[in-house]
């Protein structure tokens, strides 16, 4: 191991294949930035010449892998549609014609009134 780091964190450098533990004597087989290009990085991709395994190297230390993900898409928090959350006059009406006529359920408070208007 040595001091190398990324820009999210500390790198470790492998000096064997993690996979079959053969020392790694051969060439990355290409380099390439995450695909949503969010990091500066270029990692160096490596196919095992002895077991086959596909590996990158050097990679995220283990106390800096969460920040490789923390930008993806399913780590965001998921914007609720209007008709769930809002408490506008509006979408209480629109939740009472849903309640009435669909038997939906909402958390939010709907007007029984909705169901009429509409
Ligand atoms: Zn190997």
């Amino acid at each position: 191991m040595t001091n190398l780091t990324w820009s999210r964190g500390e790198l470790t450098l492998l000096k064997n294949c993690p996979a079959c533990k053969h020392h790694i004597d051969y060439e990355p087989i290409y380099k390439r930035g995450d695909d949503e290009k969010l990091m500066p990085e270029e990692w160096h991709i490596y196919n095992c010449f002895y077991c086959k395994s596909f590996f990158v190297n050097p990679r995220p230390s283990e106390n800096s892998l969460p920040a490789l993900y923390r930008d993806y898409l399913t780590h965001k928090p998921v914007q609720r549609e209007a008709v769930f959350t809002s408490s506008s006059i509006f979408w209480k009406l629109v939740r009472g014609y849903l309640s009435k006529q669909l038997d939906i359920r909402f958390d939010q408070k709907s007007l029984a009134i909705g169901g009429f208007v509409a």
